[in-house]
Formats: C-alpha cells, structure tokens, sequence
C-alpha cells in the first residue's frame, strides 16, 4: 500500500517548495496478531494473543507494547 502526502511550503527567501511524502506499507508482512482479521497469517500462525495479559497500572486496557528499533537503538547507543 502506498500513500502520498503532497503539501507546498514556503521557505524564509519566500520561495515556494512541493514536498511530497510518500508512505509504503508492506501487505506482505502480517501484523502478528491473533484478534487481526485483516492480515493473512503464516502457516505457523500469529505469535501475538488476542487477550494479552496486563500488569501495568496506567494503562488498564489489554496492549501491546512494540519498541521502535531507532529508539532502542539510540538509547543502547547512548547508555554505552
Ligand atoms: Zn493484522
């Protein structure tokens, strides 16, 4: 899937830009979920559940928690 964000900008000498930002997702890569009815899921299956477990007390609600690697890897980075 792809999808384009087109918007125009004017810089500080007043000349006028067209960015264009363009978005791939991939519908190859299932999401891993088991309560996904939209992806096509391995033969394996998904390896999320559908009703995860939740101990945290600020969010009550059943989630997942998925880490950017940038970030993880900026924080990795910045803790050595
Ligand atoms: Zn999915």
């Amino acid at each position: 899937m792809l999808t384009n964000k087109v918007f125009m900008k004017k810089t500080k000498k007043g000349k006028i830009l067209k960015i264009v930002r363009e978005h791939y997702l991939r519908d190859d890569i299932s999401c891993g979920s088991e309560h996904c009815e939209n992806c096509e899921h391995e033969v394996r299956g998904p390896s999320l559940a559908a009703n995860p477990t939740n101990n945290s007390q600020v969010f009550n609600t059943p989630h997942y928690i998925i880490p950017d690697t940038n970030v993880v890897l900026h924080q990795v980075i910045l803790s050595c």
